[in-house]
């Protein structure tokens, strides 16, 4: 365990049954660092995210966040969780409440802010991610972009320090992919941490520090977005970028 990594991840094994999705994964991700995760559909990306905050049981290996081993009885995963952002596919918004009651939930029941800070604190983010004036709408109203920013105001709120992306744009018309994409990237240039499962190669070529090729349950390949994209060293990255580029 060392830490000066925010994330570090060791040797990590997990199967369902017989079927075993991660091969022994290591991987250490700094303060500030974005690394995009890019691999093909089944080769175990959202296992593995799901695994840093412990939505699964691993089998053997260890995964610390800042430090702390999570599969530690003596780690509070509660607090653990509340600092790790999360934003899917599918947004998941409460569509009994508006937008601005969605944001302000987790930090009144778990963060027990008062209604008006919690307010003022989701005003804030749904500023950030360009949606101040639909606080008071209902998220059945918003389109899938919007909705989707408003997941990431939603985990932003909560005010973690690292943000985990589970192909947060694939879902959305292509219209929409720009406006999320643009508030991620907003937040990486902030020095969020960030781990984000992404089809979009652009973005992780502009965005990356670095990138990591998930198959078969292990990462063939991982380096800066130049040294993947451009000169990609295993047989496997080659073939699957040939595919999505
Ligand atoms: P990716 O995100 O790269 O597409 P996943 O992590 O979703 O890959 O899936 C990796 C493998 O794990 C697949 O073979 C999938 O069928 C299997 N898998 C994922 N989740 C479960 C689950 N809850 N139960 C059983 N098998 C699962
Ligand atoms: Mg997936």
């Amino acid at each position: 365990m060392d830490k000066q990594y925010k994330i570090q991840v060791k040797d990590l094994h997990k199967s369902y049954g017989d079927n075993e999705v991660l091969k022994g994964i290591n991987l250490n991700v700094k303060p500030n660092e974005v690394v995009c995760m890019i691999g093909p559909s089944g080769s175990g990306k959202s296992t593995f995210l799901r695994c840093l905050n412990r939505l699964e049981e691993t089998n053997s290996g260890h995964v610390y966040i800042d430090g702390y081993d999570i599969a530690d009885k003596k780690t509070n995963i509660d607090l653990v969780r509340q600092n790790i952002g999360m934003v899917f596919q599918h947004f998941n918004l409460f569509p009994n409440m508006s937008v601005a009651e969605n944001i302000m939930l987790a930090p009144v029941q778990l963060k027990k802010m008062t209604k008006d800070e919690a307010r003022k604190a989701a005003l804030h983010y749904l500023d950030i991610v360009g949606l101040k004036e639909k606080a008071d709408v209902n998220p059945t109203t918003l389109s899938g972009g919007q909705k989707q920013r408003v997941a990431i105001a939603r985990a932003l709120a909560m005010k973690p320090d690292v943000m985990l992306f589970d192909e947060p744009t694939s879902a959305l018309d292509p219209e929409m992919v720009g406006d999320v994409l643009e508030v991620m990237q907003t937040l990486a240039k902030q020095g969020m941490t960030m781990v984000v499962v992404t089809h979009e190669m652009g973005f992780a070529k502009r965005v990356a520090d670095r990138v990591v090729f998930f198959h078969d349950g292990v990462i063939r390949e991982q380096g800066k977005p130049d040294e993947i994209f451009d000169h990609p060293q295993h047989e496997d990255t080659k073939s699957f970028l040939d595919k999505v580029l």
